[in-house]
């Protein structure tokens, strides 16, 4: 099996040392429960992996998950941050990151975010020619790197592809020299290039086109007079959310990206933004069976998990794998559907898995789920924000309290006059 793979005891799943159920039964269901160890581990093995061929800068791309213990521990591990938002750079500021760890890469950015984030001192990665000019006034003197469109693209599906031709994001590649020359003209300190080719990319050949096309940028780039001190090659790294799906082989992409840079262009440091890689399935959600119904046709194992919490499904038409916790490793009797309690028939976990009969109750587990899960749910259907838990050698805490409904109506104001 190429996904993570869980111990069973005595019919339960053994996740990082504790049984799933008791798990549940501490902090109610649904809830996303994190591995610290395999967090730990994963951020090493990109690390590891590249830091063997070149200097190299390991930034947590934070949109996949923001909670501050998670941060914190990237943070001891010595990790920088890729933030895309003036929120992620004060979250990731308030979990003790020194703002020279993080990087700002925004699209489309407010002139008031961009002072915002001028001010917090972090390096700002500049995605468009005016964005460029508004932070010359802003902040002359400023270092800057520039996000460029590679015109490759790489994902796991039509909307997170990012760095193809007409892309929303980046400096068009033909006018990257002259942006660059702009940029010195302008007062800022050009010092580095980037490019994001998209999140979830399962194949190396991507990467090396990728790495391909930014060699040949610094190499115009240095023949117009400006060297560079780094190339970052944005996230992206996919993982298998399938059992029999392949891992993708992050030695030979780190070998062959590397070498591209080493054997082509003078810059001799490297920065990965890897998100999901870091964080995917180092997190599983538990949610709890609630009903099972024959439909006839189809039968459906009722939780209390929906789009609210887990959103990758519905909006991406995303994989996940699933399975009964409570029967673990139990005779498999049927196919159902596993479906969420929000208002909508586009609201599932999965569809046709076989797995045992279960009962009221069962705690049923999404693998993969620590990536782009509990930072994109939302409270529709006015439902509260789950809990998050870290587990620690065979012991878990809370890192986030489910959200109280009350929560809900704290910024909401009914006028004086319909009182
Ligand atoms: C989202 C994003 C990433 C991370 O993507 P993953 O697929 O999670 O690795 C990295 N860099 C930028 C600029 C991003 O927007």
């Amino acid at each position: 099996m190429a996904i993570r793979d869980y111990e069973s005891k005595d019919g339960k799943m053994i996740f990082a040392g504790m049984n799933v159920e008791d798990i549940a039964n501490e902090f109610g269901t649904p809830c996303y429960v994190t591995d610290e160890a395999r967090l730990r581990e994963n951020y090493r093995n990109v690390y590891k992996a590249f830091s063997k061929y070149m200097e190299t800068e390991v930034h947590y791309a934070c949109k996949a998950n923001t909670n501050l213990a998670i941060l914190r521990i990237l943070q001891q591990e010595g990790a920088g941050i890729d933030a895309v938002s003036i929120g992620e750079v004060l979250t990731c500021l308030k979990a003790g990151f020194s703002p020279d760890k993080i990087m700002y890469t925004g699209v489309f950015v407010s002139t008031e975010e961009l002072k915002q984030v001028a001010e917090t001192g972090v390096l700002i990665n500049l995605d468009s020619e005016y964005e460029m000019e508004r932070l010359a006034q802003i902040k002359p003197g400023a270092p800057v790197s520039f996000r460029i469109t590679p015109e490759v693209g790489s994902g796991h599906g039509e909307k997170v592809i990012t760095g193809n031709k007409g892309a929303k994001f980046g400096i068009p590649r033909d006018r990257v020299v002259e942006t660059y020359l702009r940029a010195q003209d302008l007062g800022l300190n050009p010092i580095g290039i980037h490019a994001h080719i998209g999140s979830g990319g399962q194949r190396v050949e991507p990467f090396i086109e990728e790495a391909e096309v930014l060699a040949e940028l610094i190499n115009q780039i240095e023949e117009a007079g400006i060297s560079l001190q780094f190339v970052d090659i944005g996230g992206g790294i996919g993982v298998p959310y399938k059992p029999n799906e392949e891992e993708m082989d992050l030695g030979e992409m780190a070998s062959e990206v590397t070498d591209v840079f080493e054997q082509n262009t003078n810059v001799r440091k490297i920065i990965l933004e890897p998100g999901r890689y870091i964080i995917c399935d180092a997190t599983v959600l538990l949610t709890r069976c609630t009903d099972v119904k024959d439909a006839g046709i189809k039968k459906y194992i009722g939780v209390d998990a929906g789009f609210n919490t887990l959103i990758r499904p519905a909006m991406y038409d995303s994989y996940h794998y699933i399975q009964n916790g409570s029967r673990f490793g139990k005779a498999c009797t049927a196919k159902y559907d596993i479906a969420g309690p929000i208002c909508e028939s586009g609201d599932y976990l999965g569809h046709e898995r076989v797995l045992p009969e279960p009962a009221e109750g069962d705690v049923i587990v999404v693998y993969n789920a620590g990536a782009y899960g509990f930072s994109m749910s939302s409270n529709y259907n006015s439902r509260p924000l789950c809990a998050e838990v870290l587990v620690n050698d065979g012991k878990a805490e809370l890192i986030r309290e489910k959200e109280k409904i009350e929560e809900q109506w704290r910024h909401q104001i009914i006028p004086e006059r319909l009182q």
